[in-house]
């Protein structure tokens, strides 16, 4: 498979002189196109600044950024979904979604079509119609899913999408985003701080040190990818085993203070 994303020799840093925060780096890392990469490490380890790098938001200090080859331009290329969804208020849900399609430059009689599809795909129903402030914290996280589906781009790109939920309306759209992706062909870069939701959804997970972050651990998971109910995964040997091995991973990446 080619390589979704290409970070060579990558290195941020934030502010200049006295203030000068390094935030990430050196670090290199190829993301294979249909893989499904979950970026792991504590808190102000430098996860958002490589995503922000990928989406192009902002340039390294040092090395390169390639998405399929090219320099990453803000909003083409990648879609991104933030913590929070971001949705317009003065929008319905299907407006929103239609927002986007319109960005990605789809016919009108066709947006009508797709809108209650990407809905459907994330597990809405019946709520088109409705205001983003009608519908749940979970829903409206669907929609903002929803939304990165609609456009062209291969690669998404998201930021503890989850973090704001509760830990059982989490557990279902980490289910449903693990299907979607797995049966869309996409490529995704996931941020996460949690070794559960790490292991669950990634093909492969990146554990990053602390601050400046750097590669700890650079794992494949091996897990089925479809056909296997969420539950049965969770129970699975090898679950138990690899949420171990990410777990010491990232504990022992908090404490190394060597640098
Ligand atoms: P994470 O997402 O892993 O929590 P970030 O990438 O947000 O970490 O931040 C990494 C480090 O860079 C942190 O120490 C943070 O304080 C610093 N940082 C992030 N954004 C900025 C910024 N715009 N200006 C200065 N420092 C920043
Ligand atoms: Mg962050």
């Amino acid at each position: 498979m080619t390589a979704a994303v290409d970070v060579r020799d990558v290195e941020h840093v934030y502010g200049t002189g006295r203030g000068a925060v390094t935030a990430l780096g050196p670090i290199s890392l190829t993301v294979e196109a249909g893989s499904f990469l979950v970026l792991v490490g504590a808190s102000g380890c430098g996860k958002s600044t490589l995503l922000r790098l990928i989406a192009g938001f902002e340039r390294p200090t040092a090395g390169t950024v390639r998405i399929g080859g090219r320099e990453p331009v803000p909003g083409r290329g990648a879609a991104v979904v933030f913590q929070q969804p971001r949705l317009f208020p003065w929008k319905t849900v299907g407006g929103n979604v239609d927002l986007a399609l319109r960005y990605a430059r789809v016919p009108r009689p066709e947006r009508a079509r797709r809108i209650p599809e990407l809905l459907e795909r994330v597990g809405l129903h019946d709520v088109a119609e409705r205001r983003t402030w009608q519908i749940s914290g979970g829903q409206q996280q669907r929609v903002a899913i929803a939304r990165a589906l609609a456009g062209e781009e291969g690669l998404l790109l998201l930021d503890e999408p989850f973090a704001a939920l509760d830990a059982l309306t989490r557990e279902r759209l980490q289910e449903d985003l693990r299907h979607v992706i797995a049966t869309s062909g996409r490529t995704c870069v996931f941020v996460t701080h949690s070794v559960d939701e790490a292991v669950f959804l990634g093909s492969r997970v990146v554990v990053l040190t602390r601050r400046p972050g750097r590669i700890a651990l650079d794992l494949d998971v091996g897990l089925p990818r479809t056909g296997v109910e969420p539950d049965r995964l969770r129970a699975l040997p090898e679950y138990a085993a690899l949420r171990a091995t990410v777990g010491q991973a990232v504990r022992s990446a908090a404490e190394d203070i060597s640098d």
